[in-house]
């Protein structure tokens, strides 16, 4: 096992920014994964895990400790039944990658989450969502190592606490796991109507009425492309705004 010293945090964050970590390693199995957290804690050493950097801020002074960068990969499909396919996939894959691979496949549940930089295992941490869908609505489990119990454990999505953008990944239990996998459940029908206004509208202005999970993933592209920067060409962190959420009694049309 390698531990690059003083690394630049930089190359691990779409924003190009940051200081350097004392420690880093980038590991592609459970068991690396395992040990070198054994190793850190030993040391006393604090630990992060990141996958792609797309929701990460590094400090000028960088970390102090081991970050290890999770790419794990796997896509496996688990079961094929009538309410939709289960799909396990490692918490390094590419996260969009995953997107195309299961519209591909003729499956719905996460095509509006196109082209959403990072990997898979970041998923549930703030659940993340675009266009209508959160990852809350297709996430059956999460699979990671409690820090605290020293153990893998399979946390079902009930338990995983979802809000808009948040989970107990990113409140209560923020730091306590280290996600190595996620099991999806993807719908084999077809996306339905009413969609997102913006998506909506796209697809009305441009006369699709045919909806299948490829044609609504192409929208989603075609929307992101014209609205946000490639991360890869401009450094950038992505919209940082949320939508507000008001009681109905304080909404007016
Ligand atoms: C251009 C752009 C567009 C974006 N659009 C959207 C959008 O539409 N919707 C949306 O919700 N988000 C969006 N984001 C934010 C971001 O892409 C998502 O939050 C994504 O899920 C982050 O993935 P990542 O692998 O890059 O996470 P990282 O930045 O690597 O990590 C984010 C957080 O999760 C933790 N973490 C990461 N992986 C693990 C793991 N395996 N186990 C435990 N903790 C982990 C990290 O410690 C960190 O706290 C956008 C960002 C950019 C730059």
């Amino acid at each position: 096992m390698e531990f690059q010293q003083n690394v630049s945090l930089s190359n691990y964050s779409t924003m190009k920014l940051g200081g350097t970590a004392s420690y880093l390693l980038e590991v592609e199995d459970i068991n690396s994964m395992i040990q070198a957290i054994k190793i850190a804690k030993k040391n006393n050493q604090p630990i992060i895990m990141i996958g792609g950097g797309s929701n990460t801020i590094w400090k000028d002074e960088g970390f102090p400790g081991l970050v290890i960068v999770n790419r794990i990969c796997g896509f496996e499909i688990v079961s094929q039944e009538e309410i939709g396919t289960y799909i396990n996939i490692g918490a390094g894959e590419i996260w969009d990658e995953v997107v195309a691979k299961s519209v591909n496949m003729g499956l719905s549940g996460i095509e509006c989450l196109s082209l959403i930089p990072g990997r898979a295992g970041a998923t549930p941490i703030q659940n993340v969502g675009a266009y209508g869908q959160e990852i809350s609505q297709t996430l059956v489990t999460v699979t990671a190592y409690d820090m605290l119990s020293e153990t893998l454990v399979t946390i079902p999505a009930s338990d995983c606490n979802f809000g808009y953008r948040q989970s107990r990944f990113n409140k209560a239990d923020k730091g306590r796991y280290f996600i190595t996998g996620i099991t999806l459940l993807l719908s084999k029908l077809k996306p339905m109507p009413p969609f997102y206004p913006s998506l909506s509208e796209y697809l009305a202005n441009n006369n699709i009425f045919n909806y299948t999970s490829s044609i609504i993933r192409q929208a989603i592209i075609d929307i992101r492309s014209s609205k946000l920067p490639d991360p890869n060409i401009i450094a950038n962190c992505g919209s940082f705004f949320r939508n507000p959420i008001i009681n109905p009694h304080l909404f007016h049309d």
